[in-house]
């Protein structure tokens, strides 16, 4: 679960995050979305500990979020971002047993063992030995979401997953993400301004605009009676 009490954040003078307030259930998803600059990636780096807040409180799992827990509530939290993100010089099996290997010690057999796991899931076990340029971007997402997985996380976090892939890896990579959501009883917080898959995963969605959490509903109410000017604004646009 991922608790966030009255979050402020600033960049600089730039006032991004205003007094954020969001439970998420265990289990629960939740997809997060806005204009461009409305602080949605912001939000979610925060809850891994990738951007730092200067007022309020967040708790992953029950562990505070401070300085000094960082560590321990990344290796909760899984990440996967718009452009994949990948090491570059390592290939599709190693960058699935870096982090276990590193960070929960696991012995390199098992730590194998789980990436072939996890690559067979999201279909990608056949270019295992490859580097990430050589592969397309539908299946370099798709190898970023098994890396993902490989740490065994209770939430994961996607920025925009699919804004950088052509249309049919849209629909491969949304589909994955739909039946791993449920088969690994994952905690999801997802950006995406794909408005289908909204309405067919989340539990709750959210509108932000300004930095503000505008709106927060079940999609159903959100899409068929939006209560906000601006909800009704940005939906207009993009459906
Ligand atoms: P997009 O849809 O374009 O990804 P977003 O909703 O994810 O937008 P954020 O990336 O969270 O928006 O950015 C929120 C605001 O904070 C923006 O105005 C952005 O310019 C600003 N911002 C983000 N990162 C930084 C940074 N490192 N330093 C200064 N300002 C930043
Ligand atoms: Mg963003």
């Amino acid at each position: 679960a991922v608790e966030i009490e009255h979050l402020n954040k600033w960049y600089g003078r730039f006032h991004a995050l205003r007094d954020i307030n969001l439970t998420v259930a265990q289990g629960e998803r939740i997809v997060i979305c806005g204009p461009s600059g409305s602080g949605k990636s912001t939000l979610i780096r925060c809850v891994n500990g990738l951007e730092g807040f200067q007022e309020g409180r967040l708790a992953v799992d029950g562990i505070e979020l401070t300085p000094a827990s960082i560590a321990a509530v990344r290796r909760d939290v899984g990440m996967v971002f718009q452009h994949f993100n990948l090491f570059g010089h390592l290939t599709v099996l190693q960058n699935c047993t870096l982090a276990p290997i590193e960070v929960r010690k696991m012995d390199r057999r098992a730590a194998e063992d789980l990436a072939r796991h996890y690559l067979t899931r999201v279909k990608i076990a056949d270019h295992a030995d490859k580097y990430p340029a050589q592969l397309s971007g539908g299946e370099q997402q798709r190898v970023a979401i098994a890396r993902a997985l490989c740490m065994s996380p209770r939430i994961m976090l996607f920025d925009e997953p699919t804004s950088a892939l052509d249309p049919e890896a849209v629909k491969d990579v949304l589909d994955l993400i739909m039946a791993l959501t449920v088969e690994e009883k994952m905690t999801m917080l997802c950006v995406t301004h794909e408005m289908g898959f909204a309405r067919q995963v989340a539990d709750r969605v959210i509108f932000m605009a300004g930095g503000e959490i505008v709106e927060i509903n079940a999609p159903e109410a959100f899409f068929s009676a939006p209560q906000h000017a601006r909800t009704k604004l940005f939906l207009s646009q993009i459906l």
